[in-house]
């Protein structure tokens, strides 16, 4: 048995061994299947690996490449930089200027030296010049240091109030420049800015220089206002101081004139008398000229009648032209109105110099002043004025200069004429301040043309010939010397609707009477030549219904036998004037003779009581002088020596015109006015007294303030005895009193300029 059993349990553990066999033997099979897959897997991953590693390793071989050229250009750029930085700091280094940079913290961030130099030896570290500026300081002490370390001026101010203000400023945007006087006299120009990213950038300019000049500049400015001032009121005191006593001298003179003089002793007193004026008329050409200079002349443009004004100026320049034997003709283009606006003052003016100098510088032939014009579409006009002489004439290098100031032609010709050089100077001004331009034409030897043009609008009221009355004379005759004279007299009659037979002498004019008798009016010159008064006898026999008028330069010392002549013409003939005394021959056809034809041309009213003038002047000599002016004339004059006794002369008596003179002690004239003007004010319209002020003063803007004190004229010293008389003539007229028989028609009367 044992052997049996152990068999059997040989052979089954045989089996047992067998069966584990098989089994380890799939199982190892199949571990292998698997292993091989992995295997195989594996090696793919490999393969994959090794692309990619091969990728990576190309891209990092790039990057290398990169990595250099950007290292390289960083090196160069970062060398580019520091050389932009370091030019940058040179020249902000170079600033005379100082230039500060600050963080948004307010730490300095970078300063430059002569920022830092106006610290310089502040903090007492010798020598080490603004060592305590430092890179990282706060901005608020900074300003602090400048404070208390006395680098800023503070002009005794709390240096913690300055501090304060100071970043007061600085915490603004924009900040606003300011300007710091340092404690060594110098003076700086803070600018701030801020930058984009906060910074503040700071800029010092050291301004002493242009504050010193500006200083300078302002001083001089301040000193030469001073100086202006102190000039024009000596001027204006100077022409007071003169006037007045020159009005005594030239006044006295002109009575002096009119007493019974030797030859000699009339001699003597008229060139008193016409030094007296020429003295006048230099004292106001240095005053306009000063004024011009000042910038201080004003115009008062206002309607006035230009034609008028000419025949005017030519009226006072007659005598001049006629003691030097030349002709004085106006030609005032007959299709322009006469009444334009313009200063008339400074109209007169400009004719006064330019007509003035024609005659002055014209020894023989005559002097000619043109005025022609065309209307524009705007309505106003533009005027073209020639002042035409046959004088000395001035040469062409002349030309020029003589609009200058003090510039006269000095040559052999000219040596012996007077005057101050400034009456082209000042004519220049004002053409050129009425918008108008002047020239000169001259040839020397045989005269000269002056010219200036003007645009002005006509006065409202203007048309040549107003009135409609008629004009029935038909055909003229007339005589004069001067060609000239005689086409304009001769184009003035046809525009009035006359036929003219024009002649050179009274003969040649009776020849052709006697041939065509034919003739309404017959116009004679009195400068003609022949015998003036046996033409007219011859005239007025050859026709007994005709008008016989005489033109005449100087009619006060025109004689005629009675019943020769109707009229005198006052040369030059006033266009306005001719038609008038045509229209008065149509309007009475009978000849009524005048005897005397400065005689006035109605018999005046009864007087029913005297005219109450009342003057006030202070000056003994001028009330002297005033009184003599109105001598002889049935007047009652009152002569009172202040203002206030004006005023109470006045409401005592209530005189019917009043003179007054501006300058009196006391009370002045102007103050009198306003308080007359003050008391009648409460009377009602009917108690206005015409109150006429005597000035010596000639500054621009006294007129206003004349005006302006209730004053309704004024007349400037010296009193022209003419001008008194027409105020006192229009008054009496106004009243219905007379004072005939020796004043001048109230249409003498204008108002001085
Ligand atoms: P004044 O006449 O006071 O010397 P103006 O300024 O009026 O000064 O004239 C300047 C100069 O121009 C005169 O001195 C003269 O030499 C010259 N002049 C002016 N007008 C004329 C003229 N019509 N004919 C010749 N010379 C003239």
């Amino acid at each position: 048995m044992q052997g049996a059993e152990r068999l059997v349990k040989e052979r089954r553990a045989r089996l047992a061994a067998e069966r584990l066999l098989d089994q380890k033997s799939r199982e190892l099979a199949l571990a292998n299947d698997r292993l091989s897959t992995h295997a195989l897997r594996l090696s793919e991953k490999v393969a994959d690996q090794r692309q990619t590693l091969q990728a990576v390793q190309s891209e990092a071989a790039e990057l290398q490449g990169t990595n250099v050229q950007m290292k390289s250009d960083l090196a160069r750029a970062l060398s580019a930089a520091t050389l932009a930085q370091r030019r940058l700091w040179e020249a902000v280094e170079t600033f005379r200027d100082g230039f500060a940079v600050f963080d948004t913290d307010q730490r300095l961030i970078i300063a430059n030296g002569a920022y830092v130099a106006m610290f310089a030896g502040q903090g007492g570290d010798e020598g080490g010049a603004g060592t305590e500026l430092q890179a990282g300081m706060l901005y608020s002490d900074i300003i602090r240091l400048m404070a208390d370390g006395g680098i800023v001026d503070l002009g005794g101010r709390d240096p913690a109030d300055w501090h304060h203000e100071m970043m007061e400023r600085a915490g603004t945007d924009p900040i606003p420049p300011l300007v710091l006087g340092l404690s060594d006299g110098r003076s700086l120009r803070l600018i701030d800015r801020r930058g984009e990213t906060g910074d503040l950038v700071c800029l010092t300019a050291d301004i002493t220089e242009t504050v010193r000049r500006e200083a300078e500049l302002e001083e001089a400015r301040a000193r030469a206002e001073a100086a202006s001032r102190a000039k024009s009121a000596f001027l204006a005191n100077m022409s007071h101081e003169i006037r007045t006593p020159m009005n005594g001298v030239v006044g006295m003179a002109d009575l002096l004139c009119e007493t019974s003089l030797t030859e000699e002793q009339r001699l003597f007193a008229e060139t008193i008398k016409s030094s007296g004026e020429a003295l006048l008329t230099i004292i106001n050409d240095v005053l306009d000229y000063s004024k011009a200079e000042a910038e201080r002349l004003r115009l008062s443009p206002e309607p006035f009648d230009l034609e008028r004004c000419l025949y005017e100026i030519t009226l006072l320049l007659q005598p001049r032209a006629r003691e030097k034997g030349i002709d004085l003709l106006v030609d005032f283009d007959l299709f322009l109105p006469t009444r334009f606006v313009a200063d008339p003052g400074r109209m007169r003016q400009i004719l006064t110099n330019l007509i003035g100098n024609a005659v002055k510088f014209t020894p023989r032939g005559h002097v000619l002043t043109r005025v022609v014009g065309l209307e524009r579409p705007d309505g106003q006009f533009d005027l073209h004025v020639t002042v035409e002489d046959t004088g000395i004439g001035i040469a062409e290098a002349n030309l020029e200069a003589i609009f200058g100031e003090f510039n006269q032609v000095e040559d052999e010709a000219n040596r012996t004429f007077e005057g101050t050089g400034l009456g082209l100077a000042i004519t220049r001004q004002l053409v050129t301040l009425m918008g108008g331009e002047i020239w000169v034409e001259s040839e020397p030897g045989k005269g000269s043309c002056f010219g200036f043009r003007l645009t002005l609008p006509a006065a409202e009221d203007a048309g040549p010939l107003a009135n409609h009355r008629p004009v029935t004379l038909r055909a003229a005759v007339l005589a004069d010397p001067s060609m000239i004279g005689r086409t304009i007299l001769t184009r003035q009659l046809e525009t009035c609707g006359l036929t003219v037979r024009a002649h050179r002498s009274a003969a040649e004019a009776l020849a052709d009477l006697t041939a065509n008798p034919a003739c309404d009016l017959l116009i004679l010159d009195q400068d003609d030549g022949g015998d003036l008064e046996r033409a007219l006898a011859a005239a007025r026999r050859t026709l007994p219904d005709a008008r016989i008028l005489v033109a005449s330069a100087d009619p006060v010392h025109l004689r005629v036998a009675d019943g020769l002549v109707d009229a005198v013409l006052q040369k030059p003939v006033l266009r306005s004037e001719l038609f008038h005394r045509l229209q008065d021959f149509s309007a009475s056809p009978s000849v009524t003779p005048s005897a005397s034809p400065s005689a006035p041309p109605s018999a005046a009213p009864q007087p029913r009581r005297r005219l109450r003038v009342l003057a006030a002047e202070d000056n003994r000599t001028n009330q002297l002088v005033f009184r003599k002016m109105v001598e002889g004339l049935p007047l009652d004059l009152t002569l009172v020596a202040n203002g206030r006794q004006a005023v109470d002369h006045w409401r005592a008596d209530r005189p019917d015109l009043i003179f007054m003179d501006i300058s009196m002690p006391e009370m002045d004239g102007r103050a009198a006015a306003r308080l007359i003007r003050e008391h009648e004010a409460a009377e009602g319209d009917a108690a206005h007294v015409p109150i006429v002020a005597m000035t010596a003063h000639a500054l621009q803007g006294d007129s206003d303030d004349i005006l302006a004190a209730g004053i309704d004229h004024y007349l400037t010293k010296p009193l022209k005895k003419p001008e008194i008389l027409a105020h006192m003539a229009a008054r009496a007229e106004s009243l219905g009193l007379s004072l005939s028989p020796d004043v001048q028609s109230p249409a003498a009367l204008r108002d001085p300029g």
